[in-house]
């Protein structure tokens, strides 16, 4: 072992000693000898421990250590501290702007493992509440937080998307003219892209050439008609070069999952053996309607297609009111006034108001005492903006014994309650179960929030059984959030289909915790197309009237 990996392991006992709130003077004992053998030009491994512990700034304790690590290549108490913490908690020493005390507090008082937590956490405005943290470090911290995951080779498709615009439009100069489309995840609105995929008629020696002027690092070259590159900034590409008698087969064997692609070739025979001058010949060569490529996933949409014309799925434009937003009561970032002019100003029909409960502490969650002064502001806004309507809302916290956050006088004054999980996310499926389906059942409860947990990329969630939540969800009448935020989406677009052919209501909601937010219901669109969503099944496209129908009926549960 040479002096450069004992001084990083010292090093890094130091750190972790500080995060797990060890004694200073001993976490500083090992953070100085890490310092002192980095500057040794001498080969630890050539000393005699009696040289060794005569080292400045090392004395027999730390001197058995480095010998112990000399002998065995390892370094126990080291061991010790990385097999009690969290792999999350060690990524965020590699991030910019947080050191072990931030650490500490990230962890242990705001409860967050990971950089994905972390990251959202930033979003929400949630650090600035904790000592040491400033407006300025927050966004620090964000910003190398997105650095350091940019690295990682997976994407959110929103963070995908201005880049493929941008590099659609370099590749438009490039090569102008020449049949070209983008197929695999990112034609299929999945969530996640590992990779973003083309198919062209260009030459594969020619795109070579030019990725490589745009510093692109070229992959798997053998394959004369498959160019794989990575982007500086991480960002995986392939393009499937063909001829232009089989643009449009090869652009749908690049825009299908493998099921069905499977499925296809099985009953349909080899679509390279089809003449056609688009997609739709495609469809009309099987005999079957046409299949929008995001809905192309599962064996049972094509059996659908075969018996009838899809019918529509929902549009970004059929998104009526917004449902499920912070303003700064708790922890958005704009006033309820900013909050509804801005829905207002945007076309559409109602706001509904759904601010943090009280055991939200971190986000600044209400009392009973601003719930009323929340509620009397509503009441003015409602009277200066109609017939735009602010609909009084919470999001309750759904507490560790599945109860909501307020007594019932107090719940009673909301227009409608959404009941989502916050806190004690690492359960096993027995307890998220009985913690759901209570709130669920709770008769106050109208709209169930992002079921979860999950933070895609980052934070996998509770364990839950869909199906027995469905039909909860359909019993008492409570409606199933598709949290829209590009890094929830969560109820799962895969359990949609299941949940409306149960009978139960979706509802398209941003979470918005600003303004801009309001733009993230279009990712909830985007993977409920490819559920197939219609737009009557989804609350948040009901207008104003029908809103208030569904109110009525909610209060007669109560
Ligand atoms: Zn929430
Ligand atoms: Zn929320």
């Amino acid at each position: 072992m040479n002096n450069d990996t004992i001084s990083y392991n010292f090093s890094l006992l130091a750190k972790l000693m500080d995060i797990h709130g060890e004694n200073p003077f001993k976490s500083k004992s090992y953070a100085n000898a890490a310092f002192q053998l980095d500057k040794l030009t001498v080969p630890l491994a050539s000393l005699s421990p009696h040289q060794i512990n005569g080292l400045k700034g090392i004395g027999e304790t730390i001197g058995t250590k480095i010998v112990e690590q000399i002998e065995t290549g390892e370094l126990k108490l080291l061991n010790e501290y990385l097999s009690k913490t969290p792999p999350g908690i060690l990524d965020m020493l590699r991030i910019k702007g947080i050191g072990p005390k931030k650490i500490a507090t990230i962890w242990k008082e705001l409860e967050i493992e990971s950089l994905g937590e972390l990251l959202y956490a930033c979003n929400e405005n949630r650090l600035t509440l904790y000592k040491g943290f400033g407006e300025k470090t927050q966004q620090n911290i964000k910003e190398s937080i997105e650095f350091f995951m940019q690295h990682q080779g997976l994407f959110l498709y929103a963070q995908l998307e201005a880049w493929v615009a941008l590099f659609e439009q370099q590749w438009q100069k490039q090569f102008p003219h020449l049949p070209t489309q983008i197929v695999g995840e990112f034609r299929r609105q999945q969530e996640i892209i590992h990779q973003l995929d083309w198919v062209t008629t260009v030459q594969a020696d020619q795109i070579a050439t030019w990725l490589t002027t745009l510093n692109f690092t070229l992959k798997n070259i053998d394959n004369p008609n498959h160019i794989q590159a990575v982007s500086a900034d991480g960002i995986t590409i392939c393009f499937h070069c063909t001829q232009a008698e089989h643009f449009y087969q090869t652009v749908f064997l690049n825009s299908a999952s493998e099921i069905f692609l499977q499925f296809w070739q099985d009953n349909f025979g080899n679509v390279m053996d089809i003449a056609c001058k688009d997609e739709l010949s495609i469809f009309a060569a099987a005999g079957i309607h046409p299949i929008p490529a995001p809905q192309r996933e599962t064996i049972a949409i094509i059996e659908q297609a075969r018996e009838k014309v899809l019918p529509p799925v929902i549009q970004t434009n059929k998104i009526k009111g917004i449902i499920h937003s912070h303003s700064n009561w708790s922890d958005g970032s704009n006033t309820l006034e900013e909050m509804a002019t801005a829905a207002h100003e945007n076309g559409f029909e109602y706001l509904v108001i759904s601010d943090h409960s009280r055991a939200a502490f971190y986000a600044n969650g209400l009392h009973p005492d601003r719930i009323l002064a929340q509620h009397r502001e509503i009441e003015r806004l409602n009277k200066l903006l109609a017939p735009f309507v602010i609909f009084k809302s919470i999001e309750s916290d759904i507490l560790n014994d599945g109860s909501l956050d307020y007594p019932n006088e107090v719940l009673a004054s909301f227009d409608l309650v959404i009941a989502s999980v916050h806190s004690n996310l690492k359960m096993p499926l027995e307890k998220a179960m009985s913690r759901l389906i209570s709130a669920i059942e709770n008769p106050y409860t109208s709209i169930l929030g992002h079921l979860t947990g999950r933070l895609l990329l980052s934070r996998s969630g509770y364990p839950v059984d869909h199906d027995k939540i469905i039909d909860a969800c359909v019993a008492n009448q409570v409606v199933i959030e598709l949290n829209a935020h590009p890094r929830r989406l969560d109820i799962d677009w895969r359990w949609i289909e299941k949940a409306i052919n149960t009978g139960a209501l979706i509802s398209i909601n941003p979470d918005a915790h600003s303004i801009e937010g309001f733009a993230d219901t279009r990712y909830g669109v985007l993977v409920a197309q490819k559920a197939g969503l219609p737009v009557e099944k989804n609350l948040s496209s009901f207008s104003v009237a029908e809103m208030k129908n569904f109110l009525l009926i909610q209060q007669q549960k109560r």
